[in-house]
């Protein structure tokens, strides 16, 4: 089956008891074990919880690209009650003294949680830039046990090498996390490229509506999956079954709205290159990006998310405020366009020479395209600009 379908015929289309359209959303925290003679299935929702439950087996079947088939069964999904929370429980099965490389441009929560808490439970960081698979060889100590990379990456837009990284960790016996909540499994699927954990912000494109938190993890092999699953159990960042439900709402239409926000994103990034107040455009969909090559290799299409940089500070800001169609916010993946600010938002709390050091400067904004018609949003974006 292709992505398209496997999205609505994923082992959950009809409920086997009532035979609903829909997974039933079962608000029960506990569950009758009868008279202990024999295990059950359900215990108590922190534990497992039959709605949370097939989001888990559904994203299992999406990011393995089909039923146990290519990765042979093995592969495990998990949710959880943020995209952080899957995140913080994936680097939960890591101990004091390990050594983790990631990807400066990693999101900056993931950074942070490694920076912060982690760091004060003793994971050791290195943070390099992974567009450059070298310097992941060349930071790798005896104690090294994970890379975690993320790509297209936030909010340039730059590409890392999948295979190319991945391939290093594998050589060096390290556990790989990817990070694909911008691409999804429809477009990038990591564990066919060799990931081990692959870790998703639901709230984004998954979800897709602006309304609901989530988070999700998946493992390669059994093995993995059991020590992600006494993290998630022991810490308990598990998500309630009405957000389990919306996501699995949301990914029904995963495919008809990413192929219309890309399309759509794919036409304002030529159309903002070609605008006198425009100095420079970060998309991968263009020829001309340098990770575009690299990119088309590993994903089946170029996403939703953009950026571009004003001439001067007080367009970007101007843009910003006359915007109509667009909502300044932060957060991305949605049916409606939001323009970032990545200076004062996602980027805020990073050293401002660190941020210009990354091309993070105050001219910089980052949109995340939905599904408004793109002629009106060009007309919305020319007007705001001038
Ligand atoms: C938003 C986001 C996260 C964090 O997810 P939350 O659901 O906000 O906790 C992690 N990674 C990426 C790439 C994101 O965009």
């Amino acid at each position: 089956m292709k992505m398209g379908t496997l999205l609505l015929h994923n082992g959950h289309e009809t409920d086997p008891q009532s035979g609903a359209l829909s997974v039933p959303v079962i608000q029960a925290s506990t569950f009758d074990q009868g008279d202990l003679s024999s295990p059950v299935e359900f215990d108590y929702s922190r534990s497992g919880n039959p709605t949370r439950r097939a989001l888990e087996e559904i994203i299992a079947v999406l990011e393995g690209g089909a039923f146990g088939g290519a990765l042979g069964g093995g592969v495990k999904g998990f949710a959880f009650g943020s995209g952080i929370a899957a995140i913080s429980s994936a680097l939960g099965i890591f101990a004091a003294g390990d050594h983790i490389i990631a990807g400066e441009a990693l999101y900056g929560g993931s950074y942070r949680i490694l920076n912060t808490f982690y760091k004060r439970w003793g994971l050791e960081l290195s943070a390099v830039d992974t567009t450059d698979p070298d310097t992941i060889r060349r930071a790798i100590k005896p104690n090294t046990k994970a890379v975690f990379l993320e790509t297209p990456s936030n909010p340039l837009l730059k590409i890392t090498d999948l295979k190319a990284c991945l391939d290093i960790a594998k050589e060096a016996g390290l556990i790989s996390i990817v990070d694909n909540t911008f691409m999804t499994p429809y477009l990038q699927r990591p564990l066919e490229f060799g990931a081990d954990i692959v870790v998703h912000s639901a709230t984004k494109f998954l979800g897709g509506h602006s309304d609901v938190i989530s988070g999700l993890a998946v493992t390669r092999t059994e093995e993995l999956g059991r020590r992600v699953y006494a993290v998630q159990n022991g810490f308990g960042a598990v998500p309630g079954p009405w957000d389990a439900w919306l996501v699995m709402r949301g990914i029904k239409t995963l495919k008809v709205r990413m192929d219309a926000q890309e399309a759509a994103a794919q036409k304002l990034a030529r159309w903002l290159q070609t605008h006198p107040l425009v100095s420079q455009v970060f998309y991968p969909g263009l020829p001309e990006h340098p990770g575009a090559e690299t990119h088309a290799a590993q994903a089946s299409g170029a996403g939703a998310v953009l950026s571009f940089k004003t001439r001067k500070t007080e367009q970007a800001l101007r843009f910003l405020g006359k915007t109509e169609l667009t909502a300044s916010a932060v957060s991305l993946g949605g049916v409606e366009t939001i323009a970032s600010y990545p200076i004062r938002m996602s980027h805020a709390a990073m050293p401002p020479a660190e941020r210009e050091r990354l091309g993070i400067t105050d001219t910089l904004i980052r949109l995340s395209i939905g599904l408004e018609d793109p002629d009106d949003l060009i007309a919305d974006f020319d007007n705001a600009l001038r």
